[in-house]
């Protein structure tokens, strides 16, 4: 009896120490949960409970000395998924694949996410846009925004450059003023109940926009156009692989027209031209680096005879010489140990200033003025 007794005693022991040891381990986890994990739980409900919507803010334009318009917004829609709100998966997933021109696994994946909302695509044509908010699908939200559209496809592509993915410029114009032109994107905040129901009482909370700058250059398109004309010509008759033009107004140093020929159209910038099909992603990257790469600007080149017009107007102006000036040009010259050669080796023979400059003359150039006496022979 006295040992039956002991025995109980012994198991009533065991069992509360057991218990005892559940409850430590519990708590134990409900303090780890609730204390230190509380930040990560938080984030998690709040990020199912409130659904954040951006509303993108329209870019600031680019235009041109005359007040036209080279880089502009069009409306595009983003076309997005509510899990907790689709009635019906399949038919979503049908009309949004077939509209968008999506695989059905790839929409499908989306669908199925339990996620308080899933971007399907974004930069859809308005009327695309429209055309599925026709359908009237529960679950299936379309927002509009922005995209770049630049109205002269390929004119003074190097110098405006173009925008990626979310609006935020890559090269040229478009990177060099993002901070003005950006603007500032605003939201809209509802909060949903467990089941992804937006809850009108709490209503809804709308940070509006602020759309960016707009940006006045100096370019002027006429003389660009113009400009881009003349290059693409002399590219052709001289078989040469680029030809980049600057037009600049000598009173101010204002750029009126910058052209880099071959250009590329900056509402298709990573299409490579053809014959570059099949191209490692590596070499890819490395052709439209070279394609979008301004000249003008990224690479030197030896001024060479476009400087004798600085050498003219600096003898010119200093007396030095006039126009009348009679040289002598025996097809090079020799400066310590080097033959410089005039690039016509025959010689000019006797030439005076204007002439010499119209030869494009190298001897005339490199020397003074010479003495009456020496002319004669
Ligand atoms: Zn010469």
């Amino acid at each position: 009896m006295l040992k039956n007794k002991t025995y109980n005693r012994k198991k009533i022991v065991t069992i509360f120490f057991v218990c005892l040891g559940i409850f430590l381990v519990l708590g134990g986890r409900l303090v780890y949960l609730m204390v230190f994990q509380s930040d990560y739980y938080t984030e998690k409900a709040k990020e199912l409970h409130e659904r954040e919507r951006s509303i993108k803010a329209a870019r600031g334009r680019i235009l041109d000395a005359n007040g036209t318009v080279i880089a502009d917004n069009k409306t595009v829609c983003t076309i997005s998924v509510i899990h907790n709100q689709i009635k019906d998966p399949d038919k979503i997933v049908q009309v949004l694949s077939k509209e968008l021109d999506l695989s059905e696994e790839y929409v499908q994946k989306r669908v199925e996410k339990y996620s308080s909302i899933e971007k399907i695509k974004s930069n859809v044509d308005k009327e695309k846009g429209d055309a599925i908010r026709a359908y009237n699908l529960e679950g299936v939200k379309v927002d509009e925004d922005y995209k770049r559209y630049y109205p002269y496809d390929s004119l003074a592509s190097k110098v405006l450059g173009f925008t990626g993915g979310d609006n935020q410029g890559i090269i040229g114009l478009e990177v060099k003023y993002e901070e003005y032109l950006r603007g500032k994107d605003g939201m809209i905040l509802t909060v949903t109940d467990a089941r992804g129901v937006e809850l009108d009482a709490a209503g809804e909370e709308r940070i509006e926009p602020v759309p960016g700058n707009d940006l006045y250059t100096s370019l002027d398109m006429n003389i660009q156009s113009y400009a881009t004309q003349l290059a693409k010509q002399v590219m052709e008759t001289k078989e040469a692989e680029r030809v980049s033009i600057l037009v600049m107004n000598p009173q101010n140093g204002e750029i009126m027209a910058m052209v880099d020929v071959p250009e590329f159209n900056l509402n298709d910038p990573y299409t490579l031209p053809e014959g570059n099909e099949g191209v490692t992603e590596e070499k890819k990257q490395e052709l439209l680096n070279a394609m979008w790469r301004n000249g003008c600007i990224s690479d030197t080149y030896e001024p060479g005879s476009t400087f004798k017009i600085i050498t003219a107007a600096a003898g010119l102006e200093g007396g030095v010489v006039t126009t009348e000036d009679q040289f002598n040009c025996p097809g090079f010259i020799m400066v310590e140990d080097r033959r410089i050669r005039c690039h016509k080796t025959t010689g000019h023979g006797p030439e005076n200033f204007v002439q010499a400059t119209m030869n494009s003359c190298k001897p005339v150039f490199m020397k003074q003025r010479m003495p009456d006496i020496l002319m004669l022979n």
